[in-house]
């Protein structure tokens, strides 16, 4: 058991290059296991004549492919019951977990016994990052059906926290057993902490007197970044907040915030970080801002290779104050979600910023983009909590939009507090109406 700061303090303060030989070692390693073993990687290899042998450099692997979540379903149970893409039979692998199926057909993600062996590790080192110590109650409140976020409680169970696997459960019962239990720490998603809070205060329980939670874990949504988001989360519950990242394909976190909570550090070790632009799917310089491309260094039931995740934002690979050389993350939405109006690229992460740093409406909202007359726009719905009229409310929601993304939106709607619907697992809040001209139409230098 590690006493000290790190949970494995020489791979997370690597010096830089020491860190990048050993991801090329892993990378030299996972492409030949996945070219031998892999009927779908060594038939699209063979096509564009990109040999693993050929890799000398980490640059090396722009000559490859990308995959992505289509590749995923198509290759699905193609051949064997794992598919095409897995490099294993079926009797070496020992879990398999699904993603939530958001964007379509969920997709299995298999893990052998190493794989799932070093999934719980890293595990334990972000909880341990996230300054979960044994002298913690931990409670895990994230879905234990079919999904990968399931069993990273595992991992925290490794730093020796005491673990209560609760799962997704009313909140009324998670209520019940965080007044119960007196747990330190939880981990779930932004928007179900936000309503979780203000149902305890509506309950008569205030999280920060009569709860003892001082840790918050989220991931799954954007909110664990934003800093108005945060300041909602810690204003009602008193605690510090990290934020997580993961992806079904690779393991239920895949980064995290530390102390310092300025990025996320991804875990390098077993995943390769590449940058890509939207359109051009060049690989960009590191900080700049594009598509994230991840590759699996170690993975072996289904090695992930130069998968296009999606999700826009950029990496760091400066050293953190922390003192960990593994580069931080930055995550700033779905590639999806993103919209141009007038020219202008709108992350809904901007619209949370705006909402959740305004006093007078509640934190609940949801977005509609729609277009009139082939032109993108977009409305918003809110909650007036304020004494003010809905009109003010409207006119002051319309201009902190202008000011902070640049364009306005085109509608907003007050509502009163309490009526926008409440979610307990990951909040829908994006509707997207646009007709695919529109929607592609994307603008450049992204
Ligand atoms: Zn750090």
């Amino acid at each position: 058991m590690p006493k000290g700061k790190y949970w494995n303090e020489e791979l997370e303060t690597l010096p830089r290059e020491r860190l990048e030989a050993l991801q090329l070692r892993s990378l030299q390693e996972e492409l030949a296991f996945a070219y031998a073993r892999s009927p779908y990687y060594k038939r699209a290899w063979d096509e564009v004549n990109a040999r693993p042998e050929d890799v000398k450099t980490l640059a090396d692997l722009a000559k490859f492919p990308f995959i992505d979540k289509k590749t995923q379903r198509d290759t699905q149970g193609v051949g064997s019951f794992l598919g095409e893409l897995a490099a294993v039979p079926e009797e070496e692998a020992v879990f398999v977990s699904t993603s939530s199926g958001s964007t379509g057909v969920p997709t299995l993600s298999p893990f052998t016994a190493r794989d799932f062996d070093e999934f719980q590790d890293v595990e334990a080192r972000l909880f341990w990052q996230a300054g979960i110590r044994p002298n913690d109650r931990y409670v895990h409140a994230l879905n234990f059906a079919l999904y990968v976020g399931g069993p990273d409680v595992i991992g925290a169970q490794r730093t020796g926290a005491l673990c209560i696997w609760v799962g997704a459960v009313p909140s009324e019962r998670l209520l019940f057993v965080l007044q119960a239990y007196q747990p330190t720490a939880i981990w779930t998603s932004p928007s179900y902490i936000i309503a979780l809070g203000e149902k305890a205060l509506h309950s008569g329980i205030d999280p920060k007197k009569d709860l003892s939670v001082r840790k918050i874990i989220v991931a799954g949504e954007m909110g664990g970044s934003i800093g108005a988001t945060r300041k909602a989360i810690t204003d009602i519950w008193g605690a510090e907040l990290y934020d997580f990242y993961g992806l079904s394909d690779i393991f239920g976190a895949c980064a995290g915030h530390c102390e310092h909570h300025d990025g996320l550090h991804i875990a390098e070790d077993h995943i390769y970080v590449e940058t890509v632009g939207l359109d051009s799917g060049e690989p960009l310089p590191p900080g700049e801002r594009g598509e994230l491309v991840f590759t699996t260094l170690r993975k072996r039931a289904r090695p992930i290779i130069r998968f296009r995740t999606g999700d826009i934002g950029r990496i760091d690979v400066s050293p953190c104050e922390c003192g960990r050389t593994l580069g931080r993350i930055y995550v700033d939405g779905r590639k999806d979600d993103m919209f141009i109006v007038s020219a202008v690229n709108v992350y809904p992460s901007d619209i949370e910023y705006v909402i959740r740093a305004m006093p007078e409406i509640s934190n609940e909202y949801t977005i509609r983009i729609f277009e009139e007359s082939y032109t993108c726009k977009y409305e918003v719905n809110v909650e007036n909590v304020s004494d003010i009229s809905d009109d003010e409310v409207r006119e002051k929601t319309v201009n902190a939009m202008k000011a902070r993304i640049g364009v306005r939106p085109a509608i907003v709607n007050v509502h009163p507090h309490g009526t926008l619907e409440r979610s307990t697992h990951k909040a829908k809040r994006v509707i997207d109406q646009r007709t695919e001209t529109v929607a592609k139409s994307r603008g450049e230098g992204i």
